[in-house]
């Protein structure tokens, strides 16, 4: 419908990018393909008008398609359907772009627009495996354009750049490279890995790593790629293979991937997989954290901040220290459980695990306990029960509460009525 769409305007419609990537790797090692986000371009326009073209045809078939909602975004001449979780399409995302080259003013910027030829569109892209076109529109629907050797690539299967300035212009194509290796099982090829060295000792994360209001946009679209990166399977080579580029440091100039790092965050899916429904937490978001909590704490919550992590987050990291201190300091003289939790309750699960991550084994374990077992008891009587004993509501209900609960924990009381005496 959308090559019938574009044919009656007279323009050409190819599908580019991803898509065509993964259908001819499903050609050459069939399996099941999912895709789910489908880029295509409009080309072949004759009038300066037409520099809207994909706008346009994105709202003939929102006609045709009333359930697919349609986003623009007029700076870059762009459109997307979005049909989100239809019964039959589950979820699928068109983006409709028209064919144009990027002119970077300065690196790390973000990209201008200007209307140009299907083929300057390609060679904006990153790799060569990205940067094939499947003709959808007559004649010659069907056919493959290629102009970069991309064919050649994936069956070589290698990720290799189109040209040398890429990573200097957009540093997050390492970690898209990066993950393309990694996810393929491809290697990089060998100049590219010089030139991402070459990027890296050039400074181009160090850059980007200081707070730079000039390039917000890239530090969205680098937490973009981390998370990416570690919400995926394979998030344990790919970070092995940062680490190896030295691409890490676009976090900071002093991350490694040390032995404790590595040992923390194995830890840390242990604890996902135990706390981490309790509060929703992301297992991307976590790994993410514990890399920063590994800097030194004067850097973490400026590197965290310069992510663009959430804002609790980055207060996260602001009271790690102090947190940690206190933990490290008081947690080993806290016999009783009610010591336990009253030390502990005060923080949240994600710095609780951030710290037990770092703690000595006997520390660690309070905090499992405290995060198992402690922090679900109860005081074995509630507000109403207090109501219905006659208490009237006032300021000492907490304190009583809190009296209550230190009773409970430390089994002072087992039982209502004993809780009851304890009130008396
Ligand atoms: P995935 O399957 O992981 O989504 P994808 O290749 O579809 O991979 P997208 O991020 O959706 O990745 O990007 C779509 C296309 O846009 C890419 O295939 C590539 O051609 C181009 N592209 C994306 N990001 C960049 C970038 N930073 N620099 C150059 N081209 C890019």
């Amino acid at each position: 419908i959308a090559s019938q769409e574009a044919e009656k305007r007279g323009w050409h419609l190819y599908l580019v990018g991803g898509s065509v990537r993964d259908l001819l790797l499903v050609e050459a090692q069939p399996g099941t393909l999912m895709i789910n986000d489908i880029d295509l371009v409009v080309d072949g326009f004759h009038q300066a008008a037409d520099v809207g073209a994909g706008i346009e045809l994105a709202k003939a078939l929102q006609q045709i398609y009333q359930n697919a909602r349609l986003e623009i975004h007029g700076a870059f001449q762009t459109a997307a359907l979005l049909w989100h979780k239809d019964p039959e399409l589950d979820s699928l995302w068109v983006d409709i772009a028209t064919s144009r080259t990027e002119f970077y003013p300065y690196p790390a910027a973000n990209p201008e627009v200007e209307a140009s030829s299907i083929r300057q569109d390609l060679y904006r892209r990153d790799f060569t495996i990205n940067a094939m076109a499947l003709r959808l529109t007559s004649p010659r629907s069907g056919e493959l354009l290629d102009f970069f050797g991309g064919l050649l690539d994936l069956q070589a299967k290698q990720v290799r750049i189109l040209h040398p300035n890429s990573f200097i212009e957009d540093p997050t194509r390492i970690y898209r490279g990066v993950r393309f290796a990694v996810r393929f099982g491809f290697q990089i090829e060998q100049r590219t890995e010089e030139y991402i060295r070459y990027a890296i000792n050039s400074g181009v994360y160090d850059r980007t790593s200081q707070e730079n209001t000039k390039t917000p946009a890239l530090q969205t679209r680098l937490k973009a790629e981390f998370k990416n990166i570690l919400a995926a399977t394979y998030w344990q080579s790919a970070l092995h293979l940062l680490d190896n580029l030295g691409a890490l440091r676009c976090l900071h100039h002093s991350l490694k991937l040390d032995g404790e790092v590595l040992r923390q965050l194995s830890l840390l899916d242990i604890y996902l997989r135990r706390f981490g429904q309790q509060q929703n937490l992301h297992d991307w978001q976590m790994r993410l954290e514990v890399l920063v909590a590994h800097l030194e704490p004067k850097y973490q919550a400026k590197v965290a901040k310069n992510l663009q992590l959430a804002d609790d987050s980055i207060s996260r990291f602001n009271k790690l220290f102090a947190a940690q201190t206190e933990i490290i300091t008081s947690l080993p003289n806290c016999e009783l459980p009610s010591q336990i939790v009253h030390l502990l309750r005060k923080y949240d699960l994600a710095t609780l695990i951030l710290i037990a991550l770092q703690s000595p084994r006997k520390i660690r374990r309070k905090i499992r306990h405290f995060l198992t077992n402690l922090a679900k008891i109860q005081p074995l009587l509630n507000g109403n029960d207090l109501k219905e004993l006659g208490y009237k509501p006032n300021p000492l209900y907490k304190q009583i509460l809190d009296d209550l609960l230190t009773a409970t924990l430390d089994g002072t009381i087992k039982d209502k009525s004993e809780a009851r005496e304890f009130l008396a």
